[in-house]
């Protein structure tokens, strides 16, 4: 396993984060002893990150991954987030970010967490975000119940606004770059790297689309991007590839993003992706995988308030 330093925070994360949203049953019910084998041997392979969200499985995910931690919480980093607890429940106010800490570290079985995320915060007022859930989150740093914080969010540029606003440490976003899209390097890199934000890239299969599986029946993308997705599956077998090795071996080499987040709850997942981001990928493939994506390459989807989002959708 590599590791990578996240931004200024000097911390030294594996470039493959374990994503525990699946912990949560977000994409198919599991098992805790399934989860509990995935996450051993993630630790036992060198992966060190791991992000959770009182959000995934309405805390289920905190809940389990606590549990499967107990007693090696020193070898890991562990992220979580606030802000967001349900799909359509959202309270970036001072007093809740306060008390999601606190709940957090309960259900974690922690006395802080490395990274704590307001999450998703394209959803409400960014004055909020700025006045009220960063404020509350600095407190929470110097209280020493998170070492370091961030912001989450599909659309980019409320993340640069945040961090113009205040000294935050870290960005994550999902779906910006991939195979598929790769916009976050016109729209979050730049101001990242001016910053010394710490870059975390989530959803390296396109929450599913470059898999097997295919997309899920919630995924917010447009039909054509499926499709398209579908065609670069077709493409990878016919090459003999597994997609999610192509997927995923595409984001890892990205210079400026220190961890590529892969959700993950299966064991064999965890030894795939571990494979996958040591195979070499066929330049000739990846041409014909670009030739499939372009006529949908970098198309994104709104998210939240439609004055948050980086592209005009409301006229599109
Ligand atoms: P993803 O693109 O990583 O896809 C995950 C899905 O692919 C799961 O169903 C998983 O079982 C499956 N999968 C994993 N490895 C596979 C493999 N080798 N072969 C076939 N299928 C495989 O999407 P994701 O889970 O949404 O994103 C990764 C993680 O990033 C999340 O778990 C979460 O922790 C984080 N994330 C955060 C935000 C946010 O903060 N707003 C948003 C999205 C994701």
């Amino acid at each position: 396993m590599q590791y990578k330093t996240l931004g200024n925070t000097g911390l030294k994360v594996s470039v493959l984060g374990f994503g525990a949203s699946p912990l949560g049953n977000e994409f198919r019910q599991t098992t805790e002893e399934e989860g509990k084998r995935a996450v051993d041997l993630a630790i036992d392979r060198g992966i060190n990150y791991f992000d959770t969200s009182p959000f995934y499985g309405r805390t289920l995910s905190e809940e389990r991954l606590g549990k499967f931690l107990e007693g090696q919480r020193d070898k890991v980093i562990v992220a979580t987030k606030c802000g967001r607890y349900d799909s359509h429940t959202f309270d970036f106010s001072r007093e809740r970010t306060m008390l999601s800490i606190d709940e957090s570290l309960r259900r974690l079985r922690t006395d802080h967490v490395d990274v704590l995320q307001a999450h998703d915060i394209e959803f409400r007022d960014m004055n909020q975000v700025i006045d009220e859930t960063i404020p509350a989150m600095l407190k929470i740093k110097e209280s020493g119940k998170a070492r370091f914080i961030g912001v989450t969010s599909l659309q980019l540029k409320v993340m640069v606004r945040a961090a113009q606003a205040h000294p935050i440490d870290t960005v994550l976003t999902y779906c910006r770059y991939n195979l598929m899209i790769t916009d976050m390097d016109e729209l979050l890199t730049p101001a990242a790297k001016e910053k010394g934000l710490g870059l975390i890239n989530a959803s390296p299969l396109h929450m599913r689309i470059l898999t097997e599986a295919g997309a899920p029946d919630w995924h917010p993308a447009p039909e054509s991007v499926k499709r398209a997705g579908g065609k670069v599956v077709a493409i990878c077998r016919e090459a003999g590839a597994d997609p999610a090795d192509v997927a995923l071996r595409f984001c890892i080499g990205h210079p400026d993003v220190a961890t590529t987040l892969v959700g993950m709850s299966r064991p064999d997942h965890v030894e795939n992706n571990i494979r996958g981001i040591e195979t070499p990928v066929d330049p000739e493939l990846l041409r014909k995988i670009a030739e499939a994506v372009e006529p949908v390459k970098n198309t994104s989807w709104a998210s939240g308030r439609l004055e948050n989002c980086d592209y005009d959708y409301a006229e599109a």
